[in-house]
């Protein structure tokens, strides 16, 4: 879910060893969820638990990118940076519309597996969380990635309330609302990152971050 925090702010500079095998098991973490979630949102029929997923799979390619492009030039950076803004503001789209769609249709999302499925997404994020602590008063990247991993640990818990919801209303509501809250989260996310890596690709640093 944090979207607004799992953003740009995570450019990994000279790194120490223990920090960076941590963060490779987080990413792994975020992977393996993204592969298991999404599978159980269709399997499920639930909107929230797909949006959960792209949020794994957008963490997954987040850090992924951010290692490679250790080092890299500030360009590299900022169209990195721009891929991220463009792929989460097509997740968004794409969750927001699927999301309104089946607004019409209302199928019965599975309760028992959003709650089960949002449950072990908790447990992952709470993991990274855990292996992030001892590196979280590091530097301010660092620091993001941990701060992400807890907001992300929070929307899952936003996704196990929407489970309850949907048991206790029988209407695919619960589902519905938790996937338009993240589908806007995407959306605001990808604008201040866009606008952000814009700034830095025309050249101008901004002293005061758009977000
Ligand atoms: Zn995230």
């Amino acid at each position: 879910m944090g979207a607004n925090c799992c953003g740009d702010d995570v450019k990994f500079d000279g790194m120490d060893p223990r920090y960076r095998r941590a963060l490779l098991i987080v990413i792994f973490i975020n992977l393996a969820m993204f592969l298991i979630e999404m599978p159980m949102g269709f399997v499920g029929d639930s909107q929230a638990l797909k949006a959960d997923a792209l949020d794994f799979l957008a963490d997954t390619a987040t850090y992924t990118i951010s290692l490679a492009v250790i080092g890299g030039s500030l360009v590299l950076r900022a169209k990195a940076a721009l891929f991220k803004g463009v792929s989460l503001s097509l997740m968004g789209v794409w969750v927001l519309g699927s999301t309104i769609y089946y607004i019409f249709v209302m199928s019965a999302p599975s309760a028992a597996i959003m709650t089960s499925v949002g449950l072990a997404a908790l447990l992952a994020n709470l993991a990274s969380v855990l292996l992030l602590m001892r590196f979280k008063d590091g530097d301010a990247n660092v620091r993001s990635v941990w701060l992400c991993s807890r907001n992300d640990a929070i929307g899952n818990l936003l996704v196990i309330v929407a489970g309850s919801g949907v048991w206790i209303s029988t209407t695919a509501w619960p589902d519905l609302i938790v996937a338009g809250i993240m589908a806007s989260l995407f959306l605001s996310g990808s604008v201040a990152i866009i606008r952000q890596a814009r700034q830095e690709l025309s050249g101008v640093s901004p002293k005061v971050r758009p977000h």
